[in-house]
């Protein structure tokens, strides 16, 4: 696989099983400083199993994601559009040869009715999701296009969707820079397993069953000037230790070649999925307390990149793994196209099953009673902070401000608009809470936000 070195990898893990325990200490006070962890580094936190050990390199990941994002969490919902695929995963509902499940790539108006359908619960922000096969006689990129297209125009009340990110197939550079024209923020992709042998194991036809051209994706993405950029994972398919120093030496080469590491990272567990014999039995499944450790070392491996986590898991599991170093969480998610307004009868197929069926509002009263201001804000991408400017206020921490303050504007939009009298009840004390923690500037600013969002004004940030 082009960018990733297999045998580097290897030797890695081999010699940071060997490291002296002294070494925790170095490696853990290096990371409460922000500063970026080396591979060896984040191998030896990856190899290490001593209970005693794992306890602090959760305790140094809570401090970190504090220091850098302070208590706000990012919600978002996922929108499959289509169902449709040329490829054949084997670990996923949709592949091509899946007879099992009802496909459906879903028509302009129906995407801008689903948005409707989650702009009316509260959603301003849209991961939106497909297969790697475009309707019949339409090209995969102008379908993308059209359906963000339709996201965008989607109206509820004075609500709009914020931002649209994407997690499609690769593209040309030429097709990127359309799908970057309508507007889109993060693109994201997962490489899936940064294992050679394994990668070809899984993928073995369509367009996906090549590693170099999904890996160079990303640099491809960065060369048509897209420079929000998600990477992950799908942990079970080989070793959980090899896959996050791939994912790291991943965005070592980013790094390299761009000066920028990814927006975010994606850590997939593997789900059951309809049709995929696999998927309910997985070759490296990995146990709950070694997916917290992962979570924990990206989060101090990569301090200033958000680490997003989906419905796949469980209520308890997510909320745990806030404090450890998740900033971003979906909510209410569906991943069959049509799935939010349709009868069941008539679902499309989902590509797998969920662990969380809460609705959002029960999310935002969860977090709020956990102490973490839910945010629906999009300020960073609008104000053309993304990319390396993104970076430059993320790394000292200086993001922190920004964040807190344009969460709690749009926690209180959420609040005015969408949310049951319980969540209002502890939300607007939340917000009370938090203005008087900020200095007296800010809270002449956040004041005066607040004054227009009670007249009637939505999408206010700084
Ligand atoms: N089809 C495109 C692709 O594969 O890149 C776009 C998105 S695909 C619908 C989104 C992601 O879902 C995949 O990258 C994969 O990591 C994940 N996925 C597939 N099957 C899964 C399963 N059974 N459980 C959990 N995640 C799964
Ligand atoms: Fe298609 Fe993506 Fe599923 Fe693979 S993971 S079968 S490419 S939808």
């Amino acid at each position: 696989m082009i960018y990733i070195d297999q045998e580097k990898i290897n030797n890695l893990l081999k010699d940071a099983q060997k490291a002296e325990s002294g070494l925790l200490d170095k490696i853990l006070n290096k990371a409460l400083s922000l500063k970026r962890l080396s591979l060896s580094e984040s191998a030896a936190l990856l190899t290490t199993d001593d209970p005693e050990h794992v306890k602090r390199i959760f305790a140094a990941a809570s401090s970190v994601k504090d220091a850098i994002y302070g208590r706000r969490v990012v919600l978002f919902a996922p929108l499959y559009i289509s169902n449709l695929c040329a490829n054949a995963c084997l670990y996923c509902a949709f592949k091509s040869d899946n007879r099992l499940i009802k496909r459906k790539a879903l028509t302009v108006s129906e995407i801008k009715a689903q948005t409707e359908w989650l702009l009316n619960r509260g959603h301003k922000r849209i991961l939106m999701v497909c297969g790697e096969e475009a309707p019949q006689g339409q090209d995969n990129v102008d379908y993308y296009v059209n359906a963000v297209k339709a996201i965008y125009a989607a109206e509820a009340g004075k609500n709009k969707i914020k931002r649209v990110n994407v997690n499609c197939a690769p593209l040309s550079i030429g097709e990127f820079k359309k799908l970057k024209s309508s507007g889109i923020g993060t693109y994201q992709i997962f490489q899936e397993t940064y294992h050679q042998e394994t990668y070809l194991r899984m993928h073995p036809k369509g367009p996906k069953s090549d590693p170099d051209n999904r890996i160079d994706a990303v640099d491809r993405a960065f060369a048509a000037g897209i420079d929000d950029i998600g990477i992950g994972v799908l942990y079970g398919l080989y070793d959980y230790k090899f896959e996050t120093l791939g994912l790291l030496s991943h965005i070592e080469h980013m790094e390299g070649k761009f000066k920028v590491g990814p927006h975010t990272i994606s850590v997939p567990r593997i789900e059951p999925a309809e049709g995929s014999e696999l998927s309910f039995n997985p070759p490296h499944k990995i146990t709950d307390d070694e997916f917290k450790k992962i979570v924990a070392v990206l989060r101090l491996s990569v301090p200033y990149t958000g680490i997003i986590m989906s419905t796949r898991e469980n209520a308890e599991m997510r909320d745990g793994l806030l404090s450890l170093g998740v900033s971003q969480v979906s909510a209410e998610s569906s991943t069959s196209p049509g799935g939010y307004s349709t009868k069941d009868k008539d679902m499309a197929g989902g590509q797998f099953s969920l662990g969380d069926h809460r609705s959002l509002d029960q999310i935002v009263g969860t977090l709020i009673s956990h102490d973490y201001i839910p945010s629906f804000c999009a300020a960073c991408y609008r104000m053309e902070r993304t990319g390396k400017a993104f970076m430059q206020l993320a790394k000292p921490g200086t993001i922190k401000g920004k964040c807190s303050m344009n969460a709690l504007v749009t926690l209180k939009e959420y609040l005015d608009d969408f949310a049951s009298q319980a969540v209002k009840d502890s939300g607007y004390k939340m917000i009370g809470r938090y203005l008087n923690k900020l200095d007296q500037d800010d809270q002449k600013s956040l004041k005066l936000f607040f004054a227009h969002v009670d007249s009637g004004i939505r999408d206010e940030y700084v």
